[in-house]
């Protein structure tokens, strides 16, 4: 899955329907089916393909040319697979009892999965895919579905969430979420004359209020300006990036999101803890 991610977040263009085969990849042995090394072109041979393990092997070069090959790939393939094998564990933190079903691990897998996609594409290309968006969207129905709900389940915050938000019903808190993210993003376009956000940051924060719900939105958004401007500073600083130019923001709405499920409740216990309470 993180090979593929890589592949689909590599091939994307704007103005092709992600499904394309020349994106996604055709039928075995066509001509968009297989990788090919991003300098020399040659078609990669079955052992050249293995994720992970390839790239490590070949000291990162490709073997028929030498050529130095971009990280990317090998990281990509890593945060997928560890992704994969601890969402069930950060499930945990939303369902008291136990066993967590499996329906529920199978859909966070694929939520992570498209908001991961939608940041490496928004990296490369500053724009998120709308078919990407819809995919989330039908997930955020299913998740808000088969979640529990009540006072203390339910929310990636633990207790905290009694405090920031008031727990009725589940639709109605999560409905509410993906139009408070979607208005907040909205203002911030208004204000900054649509410097700092695009109208794919608006769509793709409602989507992930709609997944996470009231209040752990407010604290993936607040997370990602967080994120955002620290590593803003650090690339002026570094003289990386010009103050006014665009940086992609979904990348940081996928890191707070990944910071919410697994350690929503730390992280508030931790900040609180800071001035004694
Ligand atoms: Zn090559």
């Amino acid at each position: 899955m993180g090979s593929f991610l890589g592949v689909v977040s590599d091939r994307y263009k704007e103005d092709l329907p992600i499904w394309d085969k020349s994106v996604i990849g055709g039928p075995p042995g066509g001509e968009t089916s297989r990788s090919r090394c991003e300098y020399c072109g040659t078609k990669l041979r079955w052992f050249e393909l293995i994720p992970i393990l390839s790239f490590f092997l070949q000291k990162g070069r490709c073997l028929t040319c030498g050529r130095k090959l971009s990280f990317r790939y090998p990281l990509i393939e890593i945060a997928t697979g560890l992704v994969f094998v601890f969402v069930p564990v950060g499930l945990k933190n939303i369902y008291l009892v136990e066993p967590i079903p499996y329906t529920s691990s199978f859909i966070w897998i694929l939520v992570f999965s498209f908001i991961f996609l939608a940041s490496l594409i928004d990296f490369r290309l500053r724009i998120i895919p709308d078919e990407i968006v819809v995919a989330l969207t039908i997930l955020g129905i299913f998740a808000t579905a088969i979640q529990p709900f009540s006072a203390t389940e339910g929310s990636f915050l633990g207790n905290y969430g009694l405090i920031f938000g008031i727990r009725g019903n589940v639709w109605l808190n999560h409905f509410s979420a993906a139009l408070i993210a979607a208005i907040f993003f909205a203002l911030i376009i208004l204000v900054t004359k649509g410097k700092g956000m695009g109208g794919g940051d608006v769509k793709l924060a409602a989507a992930m209020g709609l997944i996470f719900g009231w209040p752990d939105i407010l604290l993936i958004v607040i997370l990602s300006f967080v994120i955002g401007s620290l590593f803003g500073i650090a690339a002026i600083a570094l003289k990386r990036e010009k103050l006014k130019s665009l940086v992609p923001f979904g990348p940081f709405l996928f890191v707070s999101s990944i910071l919410v499920f697994f350690f929503g409740n730390e992280i508030l216990r931790f900040y609180f803890g800071l001035f004694g309470l």
